[in-house]
């Protein structure tokens, strides 16, 4: 009887510090996230009454980087009626070709892959058909960097604007490997457990370009591996492949500069592979749902 108890406790005490551990780290960095948000808000409150803002600067239409995503059939943007958040929903499914659309090619999208035979061995099961998903992912109007970077978890971590997910450089059992590459589409993408997802650039939004990519899931867009401002590929980056700069979507003088990521430049597996985020996350995640 007393051993049982002993053990009992033992194990709550482990679960405790167990959780204390996750859970602790996580809600740190929300926390000190949250502090300057407030701080800056009853700094400045412009006056108009509205003490319940959500923002600082509110928005009254969708800026028109968010346009871009309403140009796929397969993703929508609205902002929230606060003008403080955008709403992406996305269904899961590109706007381009793919050697993963069902080879009946009912989508008109369907290409063969450009190794068919060494595709057919790597391929993962299931076409893009099978699956049906809505993506969403709220992101603050004016996203801000977080005091500590935080991991990417496994599954969906930013929407690109055709409308399929981005995951990180990790499948469930590990890295993603060079007989996991040769099972993707031209795309750097393929079926998984419940999705078509990209890992790689994906050449029919971005290729060795500074274009759009998407947007990932602490509110920070993603551009191909070029910049945007020097053409090059950027040597002021952090961690992340981020940097605060001008993209083709801000205004041209220095002050409009603004956070961003770019496709990792670096050759992954030493081929024409360039991983799109395997970084962390320099802002706060949202989630993709
Ligand atoms: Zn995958
Ligand atoms: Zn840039």
């Amino acid at each position: 009887m007393t051993l049982f108890t002993k053990k009992n406790a033992l194990i709550s005490a482990s679960l405790l510090l167990l959780l204390g551990g996750c859970g602790g780290s996580s809600s740190e960095d929300t926390n000190t996230v949250s502090v300057p948000d407030s701080s800056t808000d009853s700094g400045d409150t412009d006056g108009s009454g509205d003490s319940g803002n959500a923002c600082e600067n509110p928005v009254s239409a969708l800026p028109p980087i968010f346009l871009e995503f309403n140009t796929s059939p397969n993703v929508t943007a609205t902002l929230s009626e606060d003008g403080c958040f955008v709403t992406i929903e996305a269904n899961g499914r590109p706007n381009h070709t793919s050697s993963y659309w069902d080879a009946g090619n009912a989508s008109g999208l369907y290409v063969e892959a450009e190794d068919p035979e060494l595709f057919n061995q790597r391929r993962s099961p299931g076409d893009i058909e099978d699956y049906n998903n809505l993506f969403q992912l709220t992101v603050p109007i004016e996203p801000e960097l977080a005091q500590t970077p935080s991991a990417t978890p496994l599954g969906a971590i930013g929407i690109a604007i055709s409308g399929a997910p981005i995951f990180n450089d990790s499948e469930g059992n590990g890295d993603v490997s060079l007989g996991v590459i040769q099972g993707f589409d031209r795309n750097g993408a393929h079926t998984g457990p419940s999705t078509y997802h990209y890992h790689l650039e994906p050449a029919a939004i971005s290729y060795d370009d500074d274009k759009l990519v998407g947007i990932m899931s602490d509110g920070f867009f993603i551009y191909g591996r070029r910049d945007y401002e020097t053409g090059e590929y950027p040597t002021d980056v952090d961690a992340s492949n981020g940097h605060v700069g001008l993209t083709p979507y801000t205004g041209t003088s220095s002050e409009d500069a603004v956070y961003h990521y770019h496709i990792s430049p670096e050759q992954y597996l030493n081929g024409e592979n360039y991983l799109i985020f395997p970084g962390d996350f320099q802002g706060t995640p949202n989630g993709v749902n």
